[in-house]
């Protein structure tokens, strides 16, 4: 995923240069780890064994792809967020 939580409730995009801290997934606010591989964009990933919805695995694609429709959506004035999870989607 690409975003995760403070622990002040604020939403916070993975990114490089973000500092090591401690940050919160979003839907069951377990803690996530940053990973900032090379051929991967950065994201937050759960430990192993999470049931949260959302944690199954992202391909490099789907995450690249995540990130280009927003950034596109930005630039033609249309507000977009990333991770939000769909209303009709079961409770995490
Ligand atoms: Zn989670």
């Amino acid at each position: 995923m690409l975003i995760a939580a403070h622990d002040d409730g604020s939403h916070i995009e993975a990114s490089r240069d973000l500092p090591t801290a401690t940050y919160l997934c979003p839907m069951c606010e377990s803690q996530v780890i940053l990973k900032r591989g090379r051929k991967v964009a950065a994201h937050f990933a759960h430990a192993p064994n999470s049931d949260c919805p959302g944690a199954e695995p992202e391909s490099w694609r789907h995450l690249l792809a995540k990130q280009v429709l927003a950034e596109q959506f930005k630039v033609l004035g249309w507000g977009a967020r990333i991770e939000v999870p769909h209303p009709a989607a079961p409770p995490g």
